[in-house]
């Protein structure tokens, strides 16, 4: 679809100043973000309803060519905000569309809370790790006797005992503090029981 800058109202017109690559460069005010404003509002949505027509109600315009004062709606999308953000240069959009998180692992990672944010779980895992290997367990596991044990072991609590492991405690000790049986301590640290479910993926929600 071909639009002409000579069909826009005298209040867009004379603000646009068509580029050789197609492109309409704003010539008007410019808002610290980088978009162009007429004196009603955004003029990249003003120029687009001009020429195109209404926008949908919630719907976001995207610059297909990545010039945010450009006002050719030929160039323009109107999409989801998800959309928008998913497209954006965010650095969770940028790892959505790399198909991984920021310190590079895979997608298959990511989980979803209810709210409909993401984590990696790789990312949590490894903070996890770090912060138990960092606790003072021998004075925890001082305290922990004679107080009776843990009867479940929840996926925290996995970390915890690996990372008690890695730091040299006896699985017969760690077993002691969770309240099961050595060979649980055994598979655990082997990655045979207790693993992370796979999680389900879906690509509409967007991470942190
Ligand atoms: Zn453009
Ligand atoms: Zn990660």
């Amino acid at each position: 679809m071909e639009y002409k800058v000579s069909d826009l109202p005298d209040t867009l017109r004379p603000y646009i100043l068509p580029q050789t690559d197609g492109c309409w460069r704003w010539v008007g005010k410019v808002d610290r973000n980088g978009y162009g404003r007429s004196k009603s509002g955004w003029a990249h949505r003003e120029v687009y309803e001009a020429l195109v027509g209404p926008i949908p109600p919630g719907l976001h315009l995207d610059h297909l060519c990545r010039v945010p004062l450009c006002q050719n709606p030929a160039h323009l999308e109107a999409v989801t905000p998800g959309e928008n953000f998913i497209r954006s240069m965010h650095p969770s959009a940028v790892a959505h569309r790399r198909g991984t998180c920021k310190r590079g692992h895979p997608i298959a990672e990511f989980r979803q809370v209810k709210d409909g944010t993401r984590y990696c779980a790789a990312c949590r895992r490894e903070l996890q790790r770090r912060h138990y290997a960092a606790q003072d367990w021998p004075t925890m596991i001082a305290r922990k006797h004679g107080k009776g044990t843990y009867t479940r072991r929840t996926p925290e609590q996995v970390v915890a005992i690996r990372a008690m492991l890695e730091i040299g405690i006896s699985q017969a000790e760690v077993a002691r503090v969770f309240g099961c049986s050595p060979s649980t301590i055994s598979e655990i640290a082997r990655g045979l029981a207790h693993a992370a479910p796979i999680p389900v993926y879906d690509p509409k929600v967007v991470e942190e």
